[in-house]
This record gives structure tokens, sequence and C-alpha cells, in this order.
């Protein structure tokens, strides 16, 4: 039977659990800062224009209706997937050596890239004998679901150094060193933009050594790819990690991972529109072929056919010129409202001479900041002015607006003196 004594009462999760808090919160001057979720200007969930003119494409078309996606996904919407992120004139597609499937967004395509990894990846280690299981390591922070997205189908993960709080940048030394020690053949997750929680990325140098690293030392790159198009406001900006790992000849690894994400970027966070894309040293079309089988034995027994909705509207927009140009706009209306919000609040931080320097804010890119306030300061934040974020002291940049920037500036301003 099922008892209290041994089925644990677990705390809720931490992003869920701050959001209902949020809502319970009577004050009308409340600010949430929690969930990555784009804001507008005046606080609410925005629908993309480009969403909106694919949408009324999609569901006017005379074929339109709610039948059952293949396994594999529509595979227009995985095939446009692709290049979005590798690029239309992408090598790897033209050589056929990119299999891909379509997931349950980015949470989805990491969970499929874990089961994937722990039944089919063998690290160097295993395959000379050794027992030593594939490890997936994560940045330190990292978004907290990684861990708990490999936990749960078995996948030992570890950490790698990647903030250094004292200078608030990337501790590259620390992250170089865990890359030459891992056993060879590990999986080093990397973000391929918009570092969720720091958004701190590295520089493209920095980013050559990382990859040179990862490939002298036999690892796999899993790029997981949440924000393409949030940091600059430039899907080929926002690209360019991965699209370096993936076609510039000095790397050479087992193969690259990418679990891509259209959550965030087409703004269609609950339809659960994502891929993953495996990127093949070589073509080889038995291997290919048989590893798509695999893909789909997982999502059948798992989901059977993915979401339809969702992976027909964003197929419309990415296979429909004048839509992906309104897409592209799109994207710079939201990156570029972010930054001026980032100014906005550092501005009103240096003009209140809030002690402690701010300006690593503005150098931070995507959705979040790492704003360095303490868990006591962030409590206080949530308790005295109704500003919510993560006791990490992440805020999303998104649920800042011009009616509530100087408030939560002017909070900050008193929780920290
Ligand atoms: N990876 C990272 C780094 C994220 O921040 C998120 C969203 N919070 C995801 C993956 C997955 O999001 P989703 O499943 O909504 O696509």
């Amino acid at each position: 039977g099922f008892y209290s004594s041994t089925i644990a009462q677990l705390p809720p999760d931490p992003m869920f659990g701050l959001k209902a808090r949020y809502q319970k919160d009577p004050r009308d001057k409340k600010v949430d800062l929690g969930i990555g979720a784009y804001r507008d200007d005046s606080g609410k969930p925005w629908i993309l224009p480009s969403v909106r003119l694919a949408e009324n494409l999609v569901q006017n078309a005379t074929d339109y209706n709610h039948e059952y996606l293949p396994i594999g996904g529509l595979p227009a919407f995985t095939a446009a997937a692709a290049k979005v992120i590798l690029g239309k004139d992408s090598p790897a597609i033209a050589e056929h050596r990119v299999v891909s499937t379509q997931s349950l967004s980015g949470t989805g395509a990491l969970h499929l890239a874990g089961e994937f990894l722990r039944d089919h990846y063998k690290s160097a280690g295993e395959t000379a004998g050794e027992t030593a299981p594939p490890l997936v390591y994560c940045s330190n922070p990292t978004w907290g679901n990684h861990f708990q997205v490999f936990g749960i189908v078995g996948v030992p993960t570890a950490k790698y150094p990647y903030w250094d709080d004292a200078s608030k940048s990337l501790d590259l030394e620390g992250f170089l060193k865990s890359i030459r020690e891992a056993p060879a053949g590990s999986v080093f997750l990397l973000h391929a933009t918009a570092h969720n929680p720091t958004g701190m990325d590295p520089t493209p140098e920095q980013w050559k050594k990382i990859l040179k690293a990862i490939s002298d030392h036999g690892h796999l790159p899993l790029f997981d790819s949440a924000y393409q198009g949030f940091s600059s406001g430039s899907l080929e900006k926002d690209a360019w990690a991965v699209r370096e790992g993936v076609h510039n000849k000095e790397y050479s690894f087992p193969g690259v991972l990418i679990c891509q994400s259209f959550a965030k970027n087409v703004g269609m966070y609950g339809e659960r529109v994502g891929a993953v894309h495996l990127v093949l040293p070589e073509h080889d079309a038995t291997l290919n072929s048989a590893i798509t089988s695999q893909l789909a034995k997982i999502v059948r027994s798992e989901i059977s056919n993915p979401p339809g909705y969702g992976a027909k509207v964003v197929s419309k927009i990415l296979t429909t010129p004048e839509l992906y140009k309104q897409w592209e706009q799109d994207l710079i209306t939201m990156s570029s409202r972010i930054s001026s919000m980032r100014e906005q609040l550092v501005q009103e931080l240096e003009r209140l001479n809030t002690p402690g320097s701010w300006r690593h804010i503005t150098r931070q890119q995507g959705m979040f900041s790492f704003t360095g306030l303490t868990p006591p300061q962030v409590a206080q934040l949530e308790k005295d002015y109704g500003i919510y974020l993560l006791p990490s002291g992440r805020a999303s940049i998104a649920g800042l607006n011009p009616s509530n920037v100087n408030l939560v500036a002017q909070a900050i301003d008193k929780v920290v003196r």
C-alpha cells in the first residue's frame, strides 16, 4: 500500500513555490522577478506578433486538424529547427550528420538526451572495460532542474566551476581544469547562450578554449539552447558557440548533442515545442537510422507522439520568410527591452549611491541577472517590499518595467544598507 512513513513529503519546487507566494500576496505594488518568462512593458505575458500571424495561417489552412504527429515529430519542424540552431548553410546538415527528434520543449529534450546517453553512449573508460558510468558535468551554478532531469533517468551528474563570486565573472581556469580532470568521454553540459542563472556567457575566445579542451580530452559537448535570440536579439550571434563547436574542424568530438527549446524565444511556454539534435562526426547512414529508431522507441514508450499545435505554429514561422522576419523583429523587441531594464536598474542604483558595484548587471545578458543579493536580502525584499526572486539572488529582468524598476532599485538600496 501507500504509507506516509515511506512516501516523503517533498518541499515545493523553489520556482513554482515562489510563484504561488507571489500570487497570494495582496499588495498591489508586488513584483515577480522569479520565473523566466518574458513580460511586456506593462508586466503582461506577450504573444509575439509572429506567433499570432502563424496561428492564423495554421488554423485557417484547409488541412488543419488535430491528428497525431509522427513519433519523431513534425518533419518540417525538426528540419527547420536544426537550421535555426546550426545555420541554414550548415555543412553538418548538408552532410546528413544530424539526427533530430521532436521533444517536450527543452526539459523533454534533456530528458531524452539523458536516457539516450544512459543506454547508448559509452565513454572512453567504459569502452576500455572500466565500469565508470558516463557523467554529465553541469556548471556551478546551473538551472536547478538539470540535476533532477538527469538524476531521475539514472545519469550521475557532477559540477564544474563556472561563476566566480568575488569578481562576478566566469571562472575560466576552474572550468578548464575540470575539463582536463574529468574521465575521458564525459559529457559537458554547456548553456548555448544566456547562461541560467548567472547571465554570464563565455566570450568567443573563452569558448574556443573551452571547446578545444573538451575536444582534447575526448568529451562530448551537450548544448542546452533555451534562449537563442534572447542575449543579443540575433539568432545567428546567439548560436555562435554551438556553430563553432559543430563546424570548426579544429575540434573532434564523439558527437555534439543539442537540446533546443522554443519556449522562450517564441513565447509558447506552455505548448512544449522543442527538439533534440545529435550531430555525428561523420555521415553513417546505418548508425543514423539506428539512432533514429532508438530515439523513437523512447518517445513511443513515454509520450507516443509529441504535441502538434506548437510545432505547427513554430514550423510555420520558420518556413515562411515574412514570418521569420517578424520573429527576428520580435526577438529584438524582447531582448532590447530587457537590456534597457538592466540599464535603468543600474542607473537608479548608482543614483542612490547604493553600496557595492552593480555594473555586472549590465554585463550579464539574457533573461536573468545574478544580482549578488544574499538570501537574507532576498527574503527581506519579499517580506517588506513584495519583490520576489530566488534565494540565490537570481532575478528575472523580464519582470522589470518602467513602472516598477525604480521601486525595485530603491528597495534593493534599502536592503543592502
Ligand atoms: N534549460 C534551461 C537553462 C532553462 O532555463 C530552461 C527553462 N527554464 C530549460 C532548459 C527548459 O525549459 P522548457 O522545458 O520550458 O523548454
